[in-house]
């Protein structure tokens, strides 16, 4: 269970696929559902599909937006870690080589905690 101020690190499973059939390179389910909060179960997957052709920076980029979904951040635009596009146009990675928590992230961290 995720609650504020409180994450049961059992409870989030990270795990990694290849599979081309999807668009997403890294994607976060929340359990019983993705407004839940708080949860029980967060499952977070990384996709090598894409993120094996992306550079180590790249790939902390996605890896750290997932792990914002897991702390309940939900997407926003701009140059922020919970932009949900890592490239296109005004995408985290590709546009605004953002990889960690940018003054947003930790403000709606400290909003929910
Ligand atoms: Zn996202």
């Amino acid at each position: 269970m995720v609650s504020a101020g409180h994450v049961d690190y059992e409870d989030v499973g990270l795990f990694s696929t290849t599979n081309s059939g999807v668009g997403w390179d890294g994607l976060t389910f929340l359990s019983p559902s993705n407004s839940a909060n708080p949860y029980t179960y967060a499952q977070v997957t990384l996709n090598n599909y894409y993120t094996g052709a992306y550079s180590a920076a790249q790939r902390r980029s996605v890896a750290g937006h997932e792990l914002g979904h897991v702390f309940w951040l939900a997407h926003e635009s701009g140059s922020v870690l919970m932009n949900p596009y890592t490239c296109g146009a005004n995408s985290r990675w590709c546009t605004y080589s953002i990889n960690t928590p940018t003054g947003d992230d930790v403000n709606g961290i400290n909003a929910i905690y």
